[in-house]
């Protein structure tokens, strides 16, 4: 009988003092989310085996702290599951295959039971819960926030501007298209739809160029809304001053003006806005993954659309009293990481020039001041670490070199990838650009089951090591 009581005493006790983490993770396409959370479900997994050593800078793994961390059904029946099980397969073939990128929202949840250390907690009960929920979206969405605050006509007028080099070439096609329309005729869902899907076809064309920055975000990463009326729209870019008016003025309200303007104001009232007060106000703490690397391999154009995509992102993160996130949503995220994924892709010595150009990307213009309030951290990672670092003799001299299964023709080489600039590329670096790297096969898991990886254990410490104690 006693112990009954003790019993539900301690789940009482126990209920009332675990936690719970919302972890968020995003970057843009192709930055690396799917091989992080796969990697750091994994990493946590495995806690416990191997003595630890694949976790030698996460401070409570290394103390022996946690007792034991499994999955557990995730609270919200909406989102869809991350698929951990099929991403960790596709690492187990032989050979090892590449998971499947993110598309959408997904989530997935962790129990870490561990011993309390510090304080109060320590004296009621010397054990403990951490539930962690991580969830994985698209940054692309987040490129969406600016809408919020601009009309239709504004939006338009915003991306006209931008509207010049590559893009403009790229555009075209589509933009003749939408010239011959008479936006004051009486819509046609059919042809409106087209548009939209020419409109689409663009944003990925930029894509596949290295042009991150793209608006509607959720035209490229639709999740469950692909095929939708409310994506069925795109900006006018060729209209003037006199012409907006003129058409806000006399066209009806079955015109495809009309229904392109209700369409945005669907978009962004509810698409957008929906995703940040349904998901976004909660989160806890945030990860931001970006590949500095491909886009140095690409060109300057691609670099430096990359920095203005990752400048809106940043935007959210701006948490300023007056500014539009505060006064709609109040997000209480505490801690924000900034990560430089695929690190793997340079030598050791180079890590540090990776961290730096990361911190001036996200800090340019004196902009840091605007995460006030919000721990920030830089760190530069492989989630899944496809090459190994090998010494190579050459005339005498040692050197740092990279070795691993290169995608392109499936060989094993040996390579040294170049210098990464420690600040934002200068005019010099594009004329003399040496940079060159290779993609690589993931390399097979420790014992079948565990992923290689580079300082995923730093970012454990920085994300998690304040919640175990
Ligand atoms: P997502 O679109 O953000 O989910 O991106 P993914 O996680 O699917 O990564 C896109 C691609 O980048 C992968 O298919 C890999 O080719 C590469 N990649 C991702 N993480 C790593 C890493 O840690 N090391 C290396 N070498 N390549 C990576």
């Amino acid at each position: 009988m006693f112990n009954r009581i003790q019993r539900e005493v301690n789940d009482i006790f126990n209920r009332g003092f675990d936690r719970t983490l919302r972890l968020a993770v995003t970057g843009l396409s192709r930055s690396g989310k799917t091989a992080f959370i796969t990697s750091l479900v994994n990493q946590l997994l495995n806690i416990n085996s191997q003595g630890n050593h694949h976790l030698a800078l996460f401070e409570p793994a290394r103390n022996n702290h946690i007792i034991g961390v499994k999955r557990v059904s995730q609270l919200d029946m909406k989102i869809p599951r991350f698929d951990y099980d099929n991403n960790l397969r596709d690492l187990q073939q032989t050979p090892p295959i590449w998971p499947q990128s993110t598309r959408g929202v997904s989530e997935t949840r962790l129990a870490i039971r561990y011993y309390h250390r510090d304080g109060l907690m320590r004296h009621i009960k010397d054990t403990g819960t951490l539930y962690l929920d991580i969830f994985d979206y698209p940054g692309e969405w987040l490129l969406d926030l600016p809408l919020l605050d601009l009309n239709f006509q504004q939006w338009s007028q915003d991306l006209q501007r931008l509207n010049f080099g590559q893009r403009s070439i790229l555009a075209q096609t589509w933009l003749a298209k939408v010239e011959q329309l008479d936006l004051s005729e009486t819509a046609d869902e059919d042809v409106l739809a087209q548009l939209a899907k020419e409109y689409t076809a663009y944003l990925h064309a930029c894509k596949a160029e290295g042009l991150h920055f793209i608006q509607p975000g959720r035209f490229v990463l639709p999740g469950e809304l692909d095929g939708a009326p409310a994506l069925q729209f795109f900006p006018l870019l060729h209209l003037n001053e006199t012409q907006w008016q003129e058409l806000k003025n006399k066209a009806s309200s079955k015109s495809y003006f009309s229904l392109l303007t209700k369409r945005y104001d669907y978009y962004r009232q509810h698409i957008v806005k929906d995703f940040y007060q349904d998901y976004f106000a909660h989160f806890d703490r945030q990860i931001i993954l970006a590949d500095c690397l491909t886009p140095l391999n690409h060109s300057r154009q691609a670099f430096n659309d990359m920095r203005e995509g990752l400048q809106h992102l940043f935007q959210n993160f701006h948490y300023g009293k007056r500014t539009l996130l505060h006064r709609l949503f109040s997000p209480r995220i505490d801690k924000l990481m900034f990560v430089a994924s695929k690190a793997d892709h340079i030598t050791s010595d180079q890590l540090p020039n990776l961290v730096s150009l990361m911190r001036q990307l996200v800090q340019e213009g004196g902009r840091h001041v605007a995460f006030e309030g919000i721990e920030t951290e830089y760190s530069a990672i492989a989630a899944i670490r496809a090459t190994k670092q090998v010494t190579v003799t050459q005339n005498g001299k040692q050197f740092k070199a990279l070795q691993g299964i290169r995608t392109k023709d499936k060989q094993l080489v040996t390579l040294y990838p170049g210098s990464v600039p420690n600040k934002l590329p200068t005019e010099q670096f594009w004329q003399q650009q040496t940079f060159d790297f290779d993609q690589f096969e993931p390399q097979p898991l420790v014992d079948n089951e565990l992923i290689p990886h580079l300082r995923m254990d730093a970012v454990l410490q920085f994300l998690l090591a304040d919640k175990l104690r």
